[in-house]
């Protein structure tokens, strides 16, 4: 990979990490070339830390690690973008991110990548899993009865009412989905194509 360490000729790069599954963005941090390599091959975020004047591994104290998925640089290669999951909270304020609270929009990659985690890890005790094990009828025929269930709530004035089924149907219509072997990704690629 092409980094430019010297553009501040500080031999650092600022790396912004960013949720892999919601793309929220988590914090931001600096790196060295040593920090970069330690997090290319461990798969955790190892940062220059400026006030610690050390190299810093995110968690080194809290536990709270980011876990590498990906990493690629911008346009002119002198800002780094790391994807990753964090585990628990990310800012040292007890904050989810250091830009603020868990953002709902996009929590529902998150909701898709938790689903397809107990249905591979067949997790006992789990209604997803459970419903996963009756078979692809069982599901399909799930996401009917919530599609149902929306279409009575909505002839009714009863917004919470509404808002619970429509979340039955999307989580339902979530595990048909990881059943047929697609990801929201598949679905939103058709709509994107045809609003072309
Ligand atoms: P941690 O790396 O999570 O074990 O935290 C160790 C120390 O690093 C904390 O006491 C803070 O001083 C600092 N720290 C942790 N997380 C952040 C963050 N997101 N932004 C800035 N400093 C942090
Ligand atoms: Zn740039
Ligand atoms: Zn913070
Ligand atoms: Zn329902």
């Amino acid at each position: 990979m092409k980094i430019n360490f010297n553009k501040n000729n500080d031999g650092l790069v600022p790396v912004i990490i960013q949720d892999d599954r919601t793309l929220q963005v988590l914090m931001l941090g600096y790196m060295n070339a040593e920090a970069l390599e330690k997090t290319s091959k461990e798969k955790t975020v190892t940062f220059f830390s400026r006030s610690k004047n050390r190299l810093w591994t995110k968690g080194e104290e809290s536990g709270n690690f980011l876990t590498v998925k990906s990493i690629t640089t911008d346009c002119d290669h002198d800002t780094i973008l790391i994807r990753a999951v964090p585990k628990n909270t990310v800012c040292h304020t007890g904050s989810f991110s250091c830009f603020g609270d868990k953002d709902p929009k996009g929590f529902l990659y998150e909701l898709e990548a938790t689903i397809s985690q107990r249905i591979d890890e067949k997790a006992e005790n789990s209604y997803t899993y459970a419903l996963f094990q009756k078979g692809i009828n069982k599901m399909a025929q799930k996401v009917g009865e919530e599609a149902v269930e929306l279409v009575i709530e909505a002839k009714d004035n009863q917004d919470e009412l509404f808002k619970n089924e429509a979340a039955d149907l999307l989580y339902h219509y979530l595990i048909l989905l990881k059943a047929k072997g697609m990801s929201i990704q598949d679905i939103e690629k058709i709509l994107m194509d045809r609003s072309r």
